[in-house]
């Protein structure tokens, strides 16, 4: 199987770091208000399903892991940054944090220094290790060395400064959230009070259920796809590609794949291994929204074959 699991010693952290505990266990206790009948709507159910795709397919998938994690595409710096708020909008960590994060994922997966392997458990690697400090992946000394090019940024470095001001842009969208499904009812006939019920459903359904299915969707990369599916490549770790994660994270369960060839914004290596999240990147690329797409490995080995002087292991497309 080729996992260094082995290598995995030592105890886990003990105690909580409150900084990121408190904020996961207020919104999953907040989001449980979708259980209010009076707060329940159509269009705020309807926000939930979509809003949960978009907001991942968007902030996590495209900008914080294909973009600037791995480099698989760029796009425009104004299309980037708001692609990065709506990273935020799911309140996973700032820009600079996540991808130190993840590249250190890859630099030990399934190792020692590996953040969240589920050789530790299920637990430890879906929602564990983000409660546990980890003092040594909080320092400048451990942003500079893993994701200096995005804390090059003035907006990525903004949040460093404070870090809870990823928690207040995040925060932001909820009185907008309120506001347009108040506008929302108003529009549709509602009296002031329905519509501030509209407004309250929005919110619950809208931002804090769809935070909460974001984040699961997220973690479930990082627990079911290193434990169960199977493996098209030996790539030294336990990652699996998983089509339930896949189908709920918009492709990004097809995770051998993506550690076989991190680079590649595609995780499709089969006709059936469907990544929506590669889809919507051509979809970009053909408004002119994306360029320097990094197509998989081997098509850019058949590319480097078959014309070596002017191979390109990108696919250019002009903005
Ligand atoms: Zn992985
Ligand atoms: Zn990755």
């Amino acid at each position: 199987m080729g996992s260094s699991s082995s290598d995995v010693s030592g105890p886990r952290p003990v105690g909580i770091h409150w900084e990121y505990a408190i904020p996961l266990l207020a919104v999953h206790l907040a989001a449980a208000l979708v259980l209010i009948p009076s707060l329940f709507s159509w269009s705020g159910l309807v926000l939930a399903l979509v809003g949960t795709h978009l907001f991942g397919m968007l902030g996590i998938n495209i900008c914080y892991h294909r973009l600037l994690t791995h480099r698989s595409l760029a796009v425009p710096r104004w299309l980037e940054q708001t692609l990065a708020t709506i990273a935020i909008f799911s309140l996973e960590d700032s820009p600079v944090r996540w991808v130190a994060t993840h590249r250190l994922h890859h630099a030990h997966s399934d190792a020692a220094a590996d953040p969240h392997s589920p050789v530790h458990g299920i637990s430890w690697a879906h929602t564990g290790w983000l409660v546990r400090p980890a003092p040594d992946r909080r320092t400048l000394a451990f942003f500079d060395r893993y994701a200096r090019d995005v804390l090059a940024v003035p907006y990525y470095r903004w949040f460093e400064k404070r870090p809870m001001r990823v928690l207040w842009v995040y925060l932001a969208q909820i009185p907008l959230f309120a506001l347009a499904g108040w506008l929302f009812g108003l529009a549709c006939g509602d009296t002031p009070a329905q519509a501030t019920l509209l407004a309250g459903s929005w919110v619950v359904w809208g931002v804090l259920l769809r935070t909460v299915l974001v984040w699961h969707q997220t973690w479930c990369v990082n627990s079911l796809s290193h434990l169960f599916g199977y493996r098209n490549y030996e790539t030294g770790e336990n990652s699996r590609n998983n089509w339930l994660v896949a189908l709920l994270a918009a492709g990004e369960g097809w995770h051998n794949n993506h550690h076989h060839d991190p680079v590649s914004a595609s995780v499709q290596h089969r006709w059936w291994e469907i990544d929506i999240t590669y889809y919507v990147i051509l979809l970009l690329a053909r408004l002119g929204l994306a360029r320097d797409i990094v197509l998989p490995r081997h098509i850019r080995q058949a590319n480097a074959a078959n014309t070596p002087r002017t191979s390109s292991a990108v696919m250019t497309t002009s903005q």
